[in-house]
């Protein structure tokens, strides 16, 4: 089947990049070509691409061109903020959450046992979201021992979409002067975020979420923290990352977000009409689902749980054979079951489905994915909740 003619309800995982973002990235693939540290025209034509690529981004995040540090994508922007936070500022100690992308729990994990230090995980409410209690308990326990910590939460949950209160963390972060990490993959791009108004200090971003284009991101710095490299080379990014810079997806990145500032309203309306029109439906459906997004979640997310339906695989492959891409859970746990759903007491008896949208999704798609989930459902779940 062509791409073009499935119904891609994946946009979490990644999105079809916007024509417009491959339009302004089309020059530095083809005439502009200069690496942009060369000190010749050649050199300053890319030189100032990127540097106008940054304004563009700081501007609409309200910080400081200096701030945007380019990086290959979310995964190296958290891996990045965990160790520079260790290394750099002092941290040693570590509160994070076992909702995490990968990338912050692996990172967590593997920078905690580099630097000999402690790893706390806040506890979760029933939406998988950081109890605020627990939270403040934390901070002030390890504050009172000395301990500088590093908070590393994210703001919206990759498979749920349940956002953080990321103002309560943040104050609570600076009450006790912890530095917060917030990995904003799947807000920044789809939200209005204003960085200093919100108090993250650290903020991770991915260029593929938002229709920009894959292998490119950023990580924001407080201007007050000078993070040195992750990755050592030719001095590039002021020092904070080395090697020559992506100048076509670093255009094509600020395009992207530009864009979706400019539509945010517009999008957002038409993007939630399709989650809250699948959600009520699939309802109304099948009463025994759970709807894992709450109500306070990212309009682009919708996460459901069934019960009795053994192999969510199968499902998947037959929602594929009907043209219908979803994944199960999120898409990078690689066939693993989901850490974020056992957190939610979701693992064994219920296996779940992630819908994620974009703004080139419509509501005919919708209507024919639950024509598709009434064909296929029923017979799995009878099947095995007969079995029971
Ligand atoms: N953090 C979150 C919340 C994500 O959803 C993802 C990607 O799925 C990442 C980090 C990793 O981003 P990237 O694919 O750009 O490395």
């Amino acid at each position: 089947m062509k791409q073009n003619q499935s119904i891609y309800l994946d946009n979490a995982a990644t999105t079809q990049m916007d024509e417009q973002v491959l339009e302004a990235m089309m020059p530095y693939l083809t005439s502009y070509y200069g690496n942009p540290s060369s000190k010749h025209s050649i050199g300053w034509s890319t030189r100032m691409a990127v540097e106008l690529a940054r304004n563009r981004i700081a501007t609409l995040l309200n910080v400081k061109s200096k701030s945007i540090i380019f990086t290959s994508g979310g995964t190296e922007s958290n891996n990045m903020a965990i160790y520079t936070a260790l290394r750099d500022f002092g941290c040693d100690h570590i509160i994070t959450s076992k909702v995490e992308h990968h990338a912050v729990l692996h990172s967590v994990e593997h920078y905690a046992e580099q630097f000999k230090i402690g790893v706390s995980y806040v506890k979760l409410d029933k939406d998988g979201v950081a109890d605020q209690n627990d939270f403040s308990r934390l901070l002030e326990i390890k504050t009172a021992h000395d301990k500088k910590c590093l908070v590393t939460l994210m703001h919206a949950n990759n498979e749920t979409g349940n956002f953080t209160e990321i103002r309560w963390i943040s104050s609570l972060c600076k009450k006790y002067n912890a530095i917060f990490h917030c990995d904003c993959v799947q807000t920044i791009g789809h939200y209005p975020l204003n960085l200093p108004t919100e108090g993250i200090q650290m903020a991770s971003a991915s260029a593929h979420k938002f229709h920009g284009p894959k292998g490119v991101g950023f990580l924001y710095v407080h201007e007050d923290l000078q993070p040195s490299a992750l990755i050592y080379g030719g001095g590039q990014e002021r020092g904070h990352r080395a090697g020559t810079e992506n100048v076509a997806s670093i255009v094509g990145m600020a395009e992207a977000l530009q864009l979706s500032y400019k539509n945010y309203s517009k999008h957002r309306e038409l993007i939630s009409g399709l989650k809250n029109a699948l959600a009520s439906n699939l309802r109304d459906a099948f009463s025994s689902i759970v709807i894992n997004s709450c109500g306070h979640a990212l309009y682009s997310v919708l996460s459901v749980s069934f019960p009795y339906i053994e192999n969510i695989e199968f499902l998947l492959i037959q929602l594929n054979q009907k043209g219908i891409c979803v994944s199960g859970g999120s898409a990078c746990s690689g066939g693993d079951s989901s850490h974020v759903m056992k957190e939610l007491g979701r693992a064994g008896s219920y296996e779940t489905i992630r819908f994620s949208f974009s703004k080139y999704n419509t509501q005919d798609e919708i209507k024919s994915v639950l024509e598709a989930m009434k064909d296929l459902l029923p017979a799995l779940i009878s099947q095995n909740s007969n079995q029971n």
